[in-house]
């Protein structure tokens, strides 16, 4: 039996690596390294994309975008956050609101996250404040307090339409 609401929950973590542009939801942000992957490895739409899927339990972005296919090579993740929501509004579902959180190290985030709203926003059709994007450092702990990876999660809640 299918309810009216559904939850879903997201998590990602990427490998900085140098010569590689920062993409982090949607936005280019000036670092001396960047994310490395097979797409451009913006690890918080991926956490939100996993989200969204997870909600409907259709699987995860390994299995819809697979890093062996050379289609999805170098692409705009924002390009597959759109194929997920198209995945979402053809089950019949919207998007009520997100919550997302990126732990990060460096760069500090908070100045970039409005952007990141915007774009969100945009791309989803869904109004800013129904989009939560936070932030935190891992106190120098681990590999992401290191500065080695940079990782997000997401909580996305879906609503029957
Ligand atoms: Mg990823």
């Amino acid at each position: 039996m299918d309810g009216n609401f559904r939850i879903g929950n997201g998590y990602d973590i990427h490998r900085l690596a140098a010569g590689r542009k920062l993409i982090l939801g949607g936005i280019e942000i000036p670092f001396e390294k960047g994310l490395s992957g097979h797409s451009d490895a913006d690890v918080l739409v991926h956490a939100l994309m996993d989200a969204m899927l997870g909600a409907l339990s259709l699987g995860d972005i390994g299995c819809h975008f697979p890093p062996s296919d050379p289609r999805f090579k170098g692409i705009n993740s924002l390009e597959l956050l759109k194929k997920v929501h198209n995945l979402v509004k053809n089950k019949d579902y919207c998007v009520i609101n997100i919550d997302t959180v990126v732990q990060a190290e460096r760069p500090k985030l908070k100045e970039h996250i409005p952007a990141m709203k915007d774009m969100l926003s945009e791309v989803l059709g869904l109004d800013k404040a129904r989009i939560s994007i936070k932030a935190t450092t891992m106190e120098g702990l681990g590999p992401i307090g290191q500065g080695e990876a940079i990782s997000a999660s997401a909580v996305v809640l879906l609503k029957s339409v």
